[in-house]
């Protein structure tokens, strides 16, 4: 945890774009969009993957979806539509140890994904 990128980025010890912020969620720009809205929204504290969710803690995915309807708002793209994506572990695709959501506007969107 003391070396999880997200964790760095939420403390403000790796720089970010940020795109909202609450007391339990953080969310900055992607640093490699796949489309031209390309957000990541990441719970404050520090949770390895979707696994790791339980009657404990589970509150803040709904923290999370809140932030997401907030942005779209904010970003103008909540009518047009946009994709929530939460990659778990190595055959779901993720790549950082921190639970997070990725939300994609800005194009039309296919499924399935590869
Ligand atoms: P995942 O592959 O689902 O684990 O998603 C991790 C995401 O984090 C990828 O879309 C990366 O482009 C993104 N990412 C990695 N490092 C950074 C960073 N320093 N700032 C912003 N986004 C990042
Ligand atoms: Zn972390």
């Amino acid at each position: 945890m003391s070396d999880c990128l997200f964790c760095k980025i939420v403390a403000g010890e790796v720089p970010s774009t940020k795109v909202y912020e609450d007391d339990s969620v953080y969310a900055f720009l992607d640093i490699a969009p796949q489309a031209p809205e390309h957000i990541v929204i990441v719970p404050k504290n520090h949770l390895g993957s979707t696994n790791e969710i339980d009657s404990e803690n589970s509150a803040v995915v709904g923290k999370v979806f809140e932030a997401a309807a907030k942005i779209a708002a904010e970003r103008g793209f909540a009518e047009k539509g946009y994709r929530i994506v939460n990659n778990c572990g190595e055959d779901g695709g993720q790549t950082v140890g921190h639970l997070h959501f990725h939300l994609l506007a800005g194009r039309n969107l296919q499924w399935p994904p590869g």
